[in-house]
């Protein structure tokens, strides 16, 4: 099976086909900086950071860019209500995003364009639609003039005229119709404003996306992403405004992503199910979150959900998530252990071969449909099954046979390879940087001397010093594992 990409224009799912051969060109909406980013913010990053690192190693050459909305109403306001600049606002809320998404690890991200810096590409766009009938200059504003553009609508199914009711002020504003939109709006008195042919303003936020990813990735892009809500108006307005001027199709495929719902437990008692949204309020710090649970977790409890579905985060989820992900963890250390070694490369030999290049097959498959990336994840887990059976099968933990021990190694090291190509396992075994400041060497230390403790109280049958010690440990969230070849420890 080859790539197939489900693409919400068509509405189904379509084989891949580049723009240039072997190459691709991803634009992913980013955030509007007035406020700290939360975890659904972080949604979109780490999907394409895990289709990026796939489509790099299916050898295509990916270029993936992120935009920064750095001027806009919402930051305006925010700047006036906190007594600062929005430029000084939008630097330090830029600095929060790309500090979280350093701590996730997505470092696939080849260029972040801020609209500030990029108000000559958005003039030019806006010239030629005046030019080509597509929009008129009214009083310093400019306005997208829906009814001119026959295909207006298609991402999303609207038809203009639906369109009336719902769309803010039309009277005063010099629009010809409701459904018209702003490419340019004339500044306001103390607003931060950019000089233009029709006067000093600053522009409306589709037009910044269209020039941006435009001017980075040609006319046509490969792949337009972004999170549903984000369908209309902005992406249907950014593709009626990009395909008028340049009369190209503007994206190959659209990918949209589900949104980010919460479960919290109302003062009545009752659960509510809800988008998660700085208007509602409901919203997790994207840093609390990566600080508390780590990259790791945070990156599996993304992807472990098919990308188009909805992302459900309660504690509950993440706390399944965080046992589903020590399998990997634990059968990385189980597989240390046996003090073998083996290359990525490193052929698996036998019967366990044969399984390791089946599931790499399945994870490939999965991939391959939709970047399924839970789907994907299921087969990594079947894999690891496969690898843990071979080691009780084989007896190698107790004797120690090489042959096993180096065959059980290279198909972990072939695991954490195909893990690889979504961007887990880059963290495995540091712990949240919320743990932090705890001298993890004296941990270990205290640790082998109460194993030992118990140990040693077991030989001696004071079964109640044992016991005692066990029950301490799990109050403070240490469990302690009994194998073939000693005690382990980990938290939780
Ligand atoms: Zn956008």
């Amino acid at each position: 099976m080859s790539l197939r990409v489900y693409n919400s224009l068509t509405r189904q799912k379509e084989p891949f086909q580049t723009v240039h051969p072997g190459k691709v060109g991803i634009y992913l909406c980013g955030p509007t900086v007035y406020k700290s980013p939360h975890i659904g913010h972080m949604v979109g990053p780490v999907i394409f950071d895990a289709i990026k690192r796939y489509l790099v190693h299916s050898d295509y050459q990916v270029t993936w860019i992120v935009n920064i909305t750095d001027v806009d109403d919402k930051l305006i306001e925010k700047a006036n209500e906190y007594g600062t600049s929005m430029k000084e606002l939008a630097e330090k809320h830029t600095a929060e995003y790309l500090s979280v998404l350093k701590s996730l690890g997505i470092d696939q991200i080849d260029r972040f364009p801020k609209a500030t810096e990029h108000m000559a590409e958005i003039i030019k766009i806006t010239q030629e639609l005046i030019a080509k009938g597509f929009a008129y200059p009214v009083d310093g504003n400019v306005w997208f003039d829906v009814t001119k553009d026959a295909d207006y609508g298609k991402l999303t199914n609207r038809r203009p005229e639906d369109q009336e009711s719902g769309t803010r002020q039309t009277e005063g504003s010099g629009k010809r119709s409701p459904a018209d939109f702003a490419l340019w709006k004339a500044a306001k008195p103390g607003e931060p404003s950019w000089d233009s042919p029709w006067g000093k303003g600053r522009p409306g936020w589709h037009i910044e996306c269209s020039a941006m990813s435009m001017k980075y990735l040609g006319d046509t892009l490969d792949i337009h992403g972004g999170g549903l809500d984000l369908q209309f108006p902005h992406h249907e307005n950014e593709l009626a405004q990009s395909e008028s001027c340049t009369g190209k199709p503007f994206a190959r495929y659209w990918m949209h992503n589900g949104l980010t719902r919460i479960k919290t437990k109302a003062a009545s008692g009752e659960w509510k199910d809800e988008k998660m949204s700085g208007s509602i309020g409901n919203v997790v710090s994207a840093r609390e979150l990566v600080d508390k649970y780590g990259p790791e977790l945070v990156r599996y409890f993304l992807l472990s959900t098919h990308y188009r579905r909805p992302i459900e985060f309660t504690e509950e989820v993440l706390s399944n998530c965080q046992k589903a992900l020590s399998v990997f963890t634990r059968l990385f250390e189980r597989v240390d252990r046996l003090g073998a070694t083996a290359a990525t490369a490193a052929e698996v030999q036998g019967d366990l071969g044969k399984e390791v290049s089946a599931y790499r097959q399945k994870f490939t498959d999965m991939m391959d449909d939709d970047f399924n990336t839970a789907g994907a994840i299921a087969v990594m887990h079947e894999l690891a099954g496969a690898i843990n059976g071979y080691i009780e099968k084989s007896g190698v933990e107790k004797s120690k046979d090489q042959t096993a021990a180096v065959n059980a190694a290279a198909a972990v090291a072939q695991l954490k390879a195909v893990g690889q190509t979504l961007g887990m396992f880059r963290f495995v075994g540091q712990q949240p940087s919320a743990g932090k400041g705890e001298d993890t060497g004296l941990v270990d230390q205290l640790m082998k001397l109460l194993i030992q403790v118990r140990a040693d109280a077991r030989k001696s049958k004071n079964f109640a010093t044992a016991d005692a010690v066990r029950k301490g440990l799990t109050e403070i969230g240490i469990t302690l594992e009994d194998r073939a070849d000693g005690t382990v420890w980990r938290k939780g």
